[in-house]
């Protein structure tokens, strides 16, 4: 059987406020990049660390950006050669929310790969061994997302800060990125997806809610979301220390 082939989707179309806050107060009066999504990390934007991860995966044969729509011929022009070889680089607009940029994104694959998986611009420590597990179990079960099983004790608390109950962790986990799914089931999932109501903050619940499978694939604790300045400055230190250190 031929290997699948997987489309990659990358949503880079947040305005990063609560970072770029952050950064301010941190270096007053210091040009600060468009979004966290660029900012420099080792000399080099958070966004081509995470393109290389995929890069790196033989399955991968394209990867869809979506950035601020004032931002896609800047970032064409800044990212376009930065996939070496036979993958695709495309740059879309993004949408009003995260959402709404992968929808963009979807609609942007090539429509002959098998899978696709979705992936925050911001967790640019990705290890390309797990990207590849996380296929594989995609190609098994239709569904994967890659996370970390809850090793804090967590508390359910009230509006007054006052805990409510601690909640039993043993079935908990954190739910990163890459989330990988087949074409059609993700598909199908985004095209239901104003049906459903609630806040939506990742791509499996659109899929969960169709009552398809979803699995788990164990990751590493520091598949980092840069939400903060400082976890720029944790992702430069594990970069220095050699991560992944598997190689
Ligand atoms: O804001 P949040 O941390 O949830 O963003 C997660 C990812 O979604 C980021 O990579 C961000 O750039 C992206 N995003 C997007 N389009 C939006 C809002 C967020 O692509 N309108």
């Amino acid at each position: 059987m031929p290997t699948p082939k997987a489309s990659v989707i990358i949503p880079a179309a947040g305005a990063g406020k609560r970072f770029a806050e952050a950064a301010a107060s941190l270096h007053p009066g210091a040009v600060q990049p468009p979004s966290k999504a660029f900012a420099l990390l080792a000399g080099r934007p958070v966004l081509v660390h995470t393109l290389e991860r995929f890069a790196a995966v033989q399955a991968v044969v394209e990867i869809v950006v979506a950035v601020a729509a004032d931002k896609v011929d800047w970032a064409r022009q800044a990212f376009g050669d930065c996939l070496k070889g036979a993958k695709r680089l495309v740059v879309v607009a993004g949408g009003r929310d995260r959402t709404e940029s992968v929808a963009h994104a979807l609609a942007a694959t090539d429509g002959g790969t098998e899978l696709v998986a979705i992936h925050d611009a911001v967790r640019p420590l990705i290890r390309p061994a797990i990207i590849e597990e996380a296929l594989r179990v995609a190609i098994e079960h239709g569904a994967a997302v890659v996370g970390r099983l809850v090793d804090h004790t967590i508390k359910a608390v009230g509006p007054d800060r006052r805990v409510l109950r601690t909640v039993p962790r043993d079935a908990l986990w954190l739910a990163q990125t890459p989330q990988v799914f087949r074409r059609e089931i993700i598909v199908h999932a985004y095209q239901r997806r104003e049906n459903l109501v609630g806040y939506v903050t990742d791509d499996a619940q659109l899929v969960e809610a169709m009552g398809q499978a979803v699995v788990m694939v164990p990751g590493d604790t520091v598949n980092i979301k840069i939400t903060a300045p400082e976890d720029l400055r944790a992702c430069e230190a594990l970069l220095a220390a050699g991560w992944p250190f598997e190689t």
